[in-house]
């Protein structure tokens, strides 16, 4: 007999508990993040500067984090909106831009202009948040990182492609099953709601790696006119 509760259960379980729970923390770590951003005077030293932005930016992270467990056992039932992708790219990338400030890291974008696709914006974002976080986050000594859009007749292409570490053939395959993680305080979350969230949308995730040269991530999403 086992007792074992199914992985799909599991996530269930855990997406439950954490909605009861996620909005309890975010009213003040909201708080917090607003005093902060007062504290964060033109004539303090540049050591107590830092020191702020290091604090608004693990306050960030445990946000994101728990947006990922928010995502996790959801069904998708979605709200889903025509929305213009070059659009949606551009502000995924002002969000990320200061995550790329002090890695040393550069974002270079190749767009196209007027391609739209049915999706849910906020859940996009996440998706293509979490590919681009582990894009720089596998360049420690920094790097350019490329968003490519692309389209055929049936898809828009999006290519996000970085300089960094890599990964086996072995470690791709893992990609994406829960709370697989390489990292000292990864939560091996974000792979596994991104290719949920494409997946939601009808849509496809490529990957190709190698080790020490670099990752590209291909997401194809069905195009409408
Ligand atoms: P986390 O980032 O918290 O570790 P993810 O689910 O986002 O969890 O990623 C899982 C693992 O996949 C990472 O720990 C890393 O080992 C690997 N990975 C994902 N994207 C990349 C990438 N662009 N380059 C190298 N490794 C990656
Ligand atoms: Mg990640």
């Amino acid at each position: 007999l086992r007792l074992e509760m199914q992985n799909s259960e599991k996530l269930r379980a855990i997406g439950e508990l954490t909605s009861v729970f996620a909005h309890e923390i975010r009213n003040p770590m909201q708080a917090t993040r607003g005093f902060l951003q007062l504290l964060n005077e033109p004539d303090l030293s540049d050591k107590k500067k830092e020191y702020i932005q290091i604090s608004l930016e693990e306050l960030d992270r445990a946000n994101e984090i728990i947006n990922d467990f928010l995502s996790l056992g959801k069904p998708s039932i979605e709200d889903k909106k025509r929305i213009n992708i070059g659009y949606q790219i551009q502000r995924v990338v002002n969000i990320i831009h200061s995550y790329t400030l002090n890695r040393n890291v550069e974002i270079e974008t190749d767009i196209l202009e007027n391609c739209w696709i049915y999706v849910n914006p906020q859940r996009l974002n996440q998706s293509l948040i979490n590919i681009l976080k582990n894009a720089i986050e596998s360049m420690p000594n920094g790097g350019t990182v490329w968003i490519k859009c692309t389209t055929d007749d049936r898809y828009i292409k999006i290519s996000i492609k970085d300089q960094g570490i890599g990964m086996t053939k072995k470690q791709i395959e893992r990609l994406g099953s829960p709370y697989y993680s390489l990292k000292e305080s990864g939560t091996g979350l974000g792979m596994m709601v991104s290719f949920q969230i494409i997946r939601s949308f009808k849509g496809k995730i490529q990957v190709n790696s190698e080790k020490d040269v670099g990752t590209e991530f291909i997401i194809l999403l069905p195009q409408i006119s």
